[in-house]
């Protein structure tokens, strides 16, 4: 039997093991983390579950060949509940508050009759947020080609009315493409941007019991060190409890900064990926977070993905004083009777989030302020909620635990004008090693990552077939998992 290595049990790596272990392999995942999913994860404190990932998952409308990879991982499929978020995201501003409805009629609506200057511009974003939720090639190649050089800001900046700048602005910030927000956006008007019930740890959950199911191992608390290569092949991957795990492939499913810097020498590093992280219109992309527990009742102004303003002073100068507020109320079993779990993320690019890898004395100072200035704005927006602090993360956070280069983890920000540059998912000069990350293709996410790992094991299993009698569904050696596992990880 063929023996493969993947080395990190995020969405790339699960979806290459499901699909190796499928086809017949002896798949090992190796995680550095207490359990597996990666970014898609999740961690309690103080009673509370922490959801570092789902804000909207692509996918979730059946017909769609990303909703048949989805339900082939398990990470959706009959018995999981989808819920449906009335909104994309609602922003409060000093006119009260504006919101990107799912419903886009509704929101072109209540939009333009905000500000009635600006109707044709509102009506050329919705006309083509749902061209392109329509589906079809034709429209989305013509939104593409419409919105290519534009960006959140030019846009936002074309509106006469300023709370309308700042309302368009709000979710991706100014420096990101206009059509990453009408693709986002167009998700929901098209329906396919719903939430699994249970959340990020359910999906990870499911994965890891289906891979476990069809004779996978997964191997965690264990880091890969280094990939030894012979005659141009990789032959083993070493660990830092010293073991060295035989090989007849690697699929490397960790950052590829780490498979280049740590596991492999640079040389074998391909010239694309330095180019993206010299190419100041790439910056990386990571954030800045703080999660309450807010006490019942629930200010219903706070369900769903929430807009808010801060002290410009305090919070990063990327957002404008601007924080996005996530709320939990959806998943009752987040948290304790009578409570609900509301995160606040600021996104940080380039050298701001570059800023967080600094003296721990440092760290502590800056890392209290911006707790401070999220809970004053959280209890400035719903002073009845008596929020709590339970937790604050940022990019070195993602670094100690992912190891992802300074705690990036959706790869880079995707600028106005620029055809997204992709990584190679095989390496030069090591025929059997596979790359498969949420990075290779921008703008990255759990769809990118879950293709990326499914095209990694399409191309072990189609260039290295198994004998015949090994392959395929009817693999002997499957076995069924006894009960379900479950993961609790800490942060
Ligand atoms: C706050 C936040 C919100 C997000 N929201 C969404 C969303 O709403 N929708 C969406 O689609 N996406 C979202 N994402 C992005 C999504 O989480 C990522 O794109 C996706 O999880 C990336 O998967 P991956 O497998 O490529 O990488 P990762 O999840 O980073 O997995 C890599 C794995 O490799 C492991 N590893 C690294 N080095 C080693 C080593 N040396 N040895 C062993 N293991 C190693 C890491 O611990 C990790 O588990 C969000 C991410 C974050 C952080």
């Amino acid at each position: 039997m063929k023996k493969a290595i993947v080395i990190g049990a995020g969405m790339a790596g699960m979806t290459a093991g499901i699909r190796l272990a499928e086809g017949g392999w002896d798949v090992t995942v190796l995680e550095r983390q207490a359990g597996p999913g990666g970014n898609l994860r999740a961690w309690t404190r103080k009673g509370h579950v922490i959801d570092n990932c789902i804000h909207w998952l692509n996918g979730t409308r059946e017909g769609s060949r990303l909703h048949a990879l989805w339900r082939s991982l398990g990470v959706l499929g009959d018995g999981v509940g989808l819920i449906r978020q009335p909104f994309f995201y609602r922003s409060h501003l000093p006119c009260g508050t504006l919101t990107m409805w799912r419903d886009s009629a509704r929101a072109e609506a209540e939009l333009s009759e905000k500000s009635p200057g600006d109707a044709r511009a509102i009506r050329r974003f919705f006309r083509d947020a749902r061209a392109y939720a329509s589906g079809s090639p034709l429209a989305r190649a013509t939104v593409a080609l419409r919105w290519f050089k534009t960006s959140v800001g030019d846009f936002a900046d074309s509106l006469s009315d300023p709370d309308l700048t700042t309302f368009f602005s709000d979710y991706l910030g100014r420096e990101y493409a206009a059509l990453g927000l009408i693709v986002a956006y167009s998700a929901f008007i098209a329906g396919d941007a719903d939430l699994p019930a249970g959340g990020s740890p359910g999906v990870a959950e499911r994965m890891a019991e289906r891979f476990l199911s069809l004779g996978g191992k997964l191997v965690t608390s264990v880091r890969a060190t280094g990939i030894v290569t012979k005659g141009g092949r990789a032959t083993a991957v070493l660990t830092d409890r010293g073991e060295g795990y035989e090989c007849d492939r690697v699929i490397a499913a960790c950052d590829p900064h780490v498979t280049f810097s740590r596991l492999l020498p640079p040389e074998y590093a391909p010239a694309a990926l330095g180019r993206i992280d010299r190419d100041p219109r790439t910056p990386h992309f990571s954030s800045l977070h703080a999660a309450f527990s807010l006490t019942s009742p629930f200010p219903p102004g706070a369900a769903w993905t929430n807009v808010i303003g801060g002290d410009p002073a305090a919070l990063p100068t990327r957002t404008g004083g601007r924080l996005i507020l996530r709320s939990f109320s959806h998943e009752p079993g987040f948290s304790p009777e009578g409570k609900t779990v509301l995160q606040a993320t600021c996104f940080l690019s380039g050298e701001e989030a570059d800023g967080w890898f600094c003296p721990e004395a440092e760290y502590k100072i800056k890392k209290d302020a911006f707790v401070l200035a999220a809970l004053d704005a959280v209890k400035t927006a719903f002073p009845y909620s008596s929020p709590a602090v339970i937790d604050a993360w940022t990019p070195a956070t993602y670094e100690r635990f992912t190891g992802a280069d300074r705690g990036d983890y959706i790869g880079w920000l995707v600028p106005a004008g620029l055809i997204p540059p992709r990584l190679p998912e095989r390496v030069r000069g090591i025929a059997n090693l596979s790359i498969a990350s949420g990075w290779c293709r921008m703008p990255g996410g759990l769809p990118t990552a879950a293709r990326s790992g499914a095209r990694a094991a399409a191309d072990v299993l189609l260039s290295d077939p198994l004998p015949r009698r090994f392959s395929g569904a009817s693999f002997p050696g499957r076995k069924k998992l006894k009960k379900s596992q479950k993961f609790d990880l800490p942060s």
